[in-house]
């Protein structure tokens, strides 16, 4: 089995389709840099730098360090970095990493809070006793406080400050506490600090062996999903932009396509024109007369044809794009049919009866797409119910970013 690490859980959680795309296809994109993500690199290495530099015996002073941070900025700076937020210039990211780095710097000189133990440290943790399913991290820095009390540092570079909750819960560093407590016989107790460098804030938090006890079941379940899902569905998002495989994702290939022909011959896509007419349709459908849900019924068949002679899952208009999504339902018999009445009695034979409330639909679906039962007592639903294919039309505006 693969040694996962967060990120990779993360991007799974974002979206199984990106998931797909990049660990089991590792499909090739020209990798665009974002400008966050380039600001986080140069900041991570100067701060390096700092602590590395400590280790021997040498003190760099606040300009010292704000001109390995100008250097490295200039070195690898390259004008592929994507800047998704187009009022701002790469001039205001250097001089937020500016003033990151001097903030900290003042906040924290001399810098004898305790020894630095490990710097961009790569530790490998594993979840189950048998040693299948295993995770691998780079911690930002390890320092020890006091005898056997260890801490695990994390700069954050985010223009966005999580509540303490979110921190409770934060899965990174928490695993990083149990390959740190692996790692060190003397561990005493872990605390998890985070630095949110654009707020000059310092937070932590802690975890009882229980709740790390817990935190590996969960990751435990999350890879068997991962290694089970057949299907990667797509979960388009705001974060969509940030994602290198945007240009070949069936969610918007459509919409580069359409993007790279002229205004006459874009408004002669099949695609668009089908999409125009279907908002069109769509405005008017509280005025509906029975030939216009005809129209609508035509064009979505047209949509569904559209969407699979061109591989795509979403069809884009000039303003609007509609999502074809495949879905999947599973259908009962009918109220006072034999067969419902059987139905019934089975599950009232199996103890089942409560959790489906006078046989509701809903909660079976989830049941049954869930695998919720023990494996027999699905086998006996599963002789009563269809599983039916089909697919749905989502409509929604196109943001300007797209
Ligand atoms: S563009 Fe969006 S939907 Fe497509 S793979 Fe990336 S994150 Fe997923």
């Amino acid at each position: 089995m693969s040694v996962y690490s967060h990120s990779r859980l993360s991007c799974y959680e974002q979206c199984p389709q990106k998931y797909k795309l990049q660990y089991i296809d590792k499909v090739e994109t020209e990798v665009e840099e974002s400008i966050e993500a380039y600001l986080g690199s140069r900041v991570h290495e100067t701060l390096e730098k700092l602590y590395r530099d400590l280790g021997y015996q040498k003190v760099n002073t606040l300009d010292e360090l704000l001109d390995f941070f100008r250097s490295e900025w200039k070195k690898n700076w390259d004008d592929s970095v994507v800047i998704v937020k187009e009022e701002y210039g790469p001039e205001n990211y250097l001089k937020m990493g500016e003033k990151f780095i001097t903030d900290y710097y003042n906040k924290y000189k001399p810098f004898d809070q305790g020894k630095t133990i490990a710097l961009e440290e790569r530790v490998l943790i594993t979840l189950d006793d048998a040693g299948e399913y295993k995770l691998q991290g780079f911690i930002d820095r390890v320092m020890e406080s006091e005898e056997g009390y260890y801490e695990v540092h994390d700069y954050k570079t985010n223009s966005r400050l999580p509540l303490l909750e979110y921190l409770d819960n934060d899965r990174q560093l928490a695993l990083y506490a149990i390959g740190i407590k692996d790692r060190y016989p003397d561990v005493k107790d872990v605390r998890l600090v985070w630095h949110f460098l654009a707020f000059n804030k310092e937070v932590d938090s802690t975890r009882t062996d229980e709740e790390l006890e817990s935190l590996k079941k969960g990751v435990i379940e999350l890879i068997e999903k991962i290694e089970n899902d057949e299907k990667f569905a797509a979960n388009p998002s705001l974060l969509c932009d940030w994602c290198e495989f945007k240009p070949i994702c069936r969610q918007w290939s459509h919409l580069y396509m359409i993007k790279e022909k002229p205004e006459n011959e874009y408004l002669n896509d099949p695609g668009v024109k089908l999409v125009e007419r279907y908002v069109e349709l769509k405005a008017k459908e509280k005025q509906v007369t029975l030939d216009i849900y005809a129209e609508l019924e035509k064009i979505e068949e047209a949509l569904i044809v559209f969407s699979e002679k061109e591989g795509v899952e979403t069809v884009f208009g000039s303003h609007y794009k509609i999502r074809v999504k495949d879905t999947e339902c599973y259908s009962f018999p009918s109220k006072n049919s034999s067969d419902r009445k059987q139905l019934v009695q089975t599950l009232k034979d199996l103890g089942k009866w409560d959790e489906v409330v006078q046989l509701d639909t809903a909660a079976l679906n989830k049941i049954i797409q869930e695998k919720q039962w023990d494996s027999k007592s699905l086998d006996v639903l599963e002789q009563y119910v269809r599983l039916e294919k089909s697919k749905r039309l989502y409509l929604s505006k196109i943001k300007n970013s797209s």
